[in-house]
């Protein structure tokens, strides 16, 4: 693949940048930020076309949760983890006691988020985030908000505008934090003035902590647990939307993995099923809930639960996942223009199964016998190319 860093910079594509830059320097200085941090952290700095490229050419969500949750709980991970939670264990008792959040989760995120720091991301945030801004036209307003942002952190003297490296999103340091969310939940743990998140590992994990208990993180509770169904369980009620007792799902059948009875918890809990049906099912509580606000996605979340869970000393995951084939982007596009067809609403037709797409499946699934479970992949995508039969309107006639 040829390299898009090497990409020039056309005299046409210098005039753009300038004058995105002249007019955002405008509007920088108009929300406070000082002439000085401004001219410091931009005066002279060329637009990374890199970053412009691998935002406009993002890898497809195609990985299942499987491979997703196998990769990020590595032998690697798990070994270097429990490193970790040796080196640090004062530290992180501290954590713990001050923000209720166990030490095994924010080991867990860290392991997950920078490889314990060892890759936080080395390119310079301002000017990825300039380039952002200045080419990346679709989200040019969100660029723009993060590199105010950066501006505001450099003024604030938590870190030289040379020193903050990240990702080519702005995702910073050992905890990854975009700079609205450095602004909104960094901490300085160490008490020296400055949140560094970038070399100094209390602040980073403290940082962590603070956006898990702020999230919703209630003390005590754990995050969920790997769970088995009862024969002929009625999938409508899995999914995150959905949420009941724990006394409900004991009602209901459910049992650990294993088989043992639940235990006893506080709450509303849901049940989840991330690779359909036929795989691991998992009871989840506000705790997860609270993971998934730091990466909104179910398999980040899983993979930080089990990998904590694991580092607790837990065991591998019980279930068999299933085989499945992950939706390509063309697929989810054309699954949510059939489900318009047939009147549902998925939110738009945009290639993401948000929640109005996962509930426009569950209700096809239902309509079609099928076990409503929300999961879509090339199995159920053939099935729902074929037309669907309104069954009310014939007798006897098994088309299907
Ligand atoms: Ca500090």
């Amino acid at each position: 693949m040829p390299s898009s860093e090497t990409q020039t910079v056309t005299a046409e594509m210098a005039d753009a940048y300038s004058a995105w830059l002249a007019g955002f320097r405008q509007r920088a200085l108009g929300a406070d930020v000082a002439v000085k941090t401004f001219d410091g952290a931009l005066a002279g700095v060329q637009p990374d076309l890199g970053v412009v490229h691998l935002a406009k050419n993002q890898a497809e969500h195609t990985r299942t949760t499987e491979d997703y949750v196998s990769r990020a709980v590595s032998e690697e991970r798990l070994s270097n983890g429990r490193k970790k939670l040796e080196e640090l264990s004062s530290l992180l008792g501290n954590l713990e006691a001050r923000y209720g959040v166990p030490r095994t989760v924010l080991v867990a995120i860290w392991g997950l988020e920078s490889r314990y720091g060892a890759d936080p991301g080395t390119r310079s945030v301002l000017r990825s985030l300039a380039s952002l801004a200045a080419f990346d036209a679709r989200r040019a307003r969100f660029w723009e908000k993060q590199l105010l942002a950066a501006l505001r952190i450099v003024e604030a003297g938590d870190i030289a505008a040379d020193a903050m490296t990240g990702s080519w999103a702005g995702a910073m340091g050992h905890t990854q934090f975009i700079p609205t969310t450095f602004e909104a939940y960094a901490v300085d743990h160490d008490g020296d003035g400055k949140r560094d998140i970038w070399s100094n590992e209390a602040d980073a994990l403290a940082s962590a902590a603070d956006y898990l208990k702020r999230s919703g993180w209630a003390r005590g509770l754990p995050w969920g647990w790997e769970v088995t169904l009862p024969a002929g369980f009625d999938y409508a009620g899995s999914g995150l939307a959905r949420r009941q007792p724990m006394e409900a799902w004991k009602a209901a059948g459910v049992r650990l993995a294993g088989g043992r009875n639940l235990p006893d918890a506080a709450g509303e809990i849901s049940l989840i099923v991330p690779q359909g049906a036929p795989g691991p099912a998992f009871l989840v509580t506000r705790n997860f809930r609270a993971v998934l606000r730091y990466n909104n996605a179910v398999p980040y979340a899983l993979a930080v639960s089990h990998l904590a869970d694991r580092l607790g000393g837990g065991g591998p995951l019980a279930g068999d996942w299933p085989d499945v084939v992950p939706l390509t982007r063309a697929q989810r596009l054309d699954l949510q223009r059939r489900l318009v067809a047939l009147g549902y609403d998925t939110g738009g037709i945009d290639g993401i199964l948000g929640t109005k797409s996962v509930q426009a499946i569950r209700s096809e699934q239902r309509a079609r016998g099928l076990p409503e479970d929300g999961f879509a992949d090339a199995a159920l995508f053939k099935r729902l190319q074929t037309e669907r039969i309104d069954m009310t309107n014939r007798s006897g006639d098994n088309t299907q």
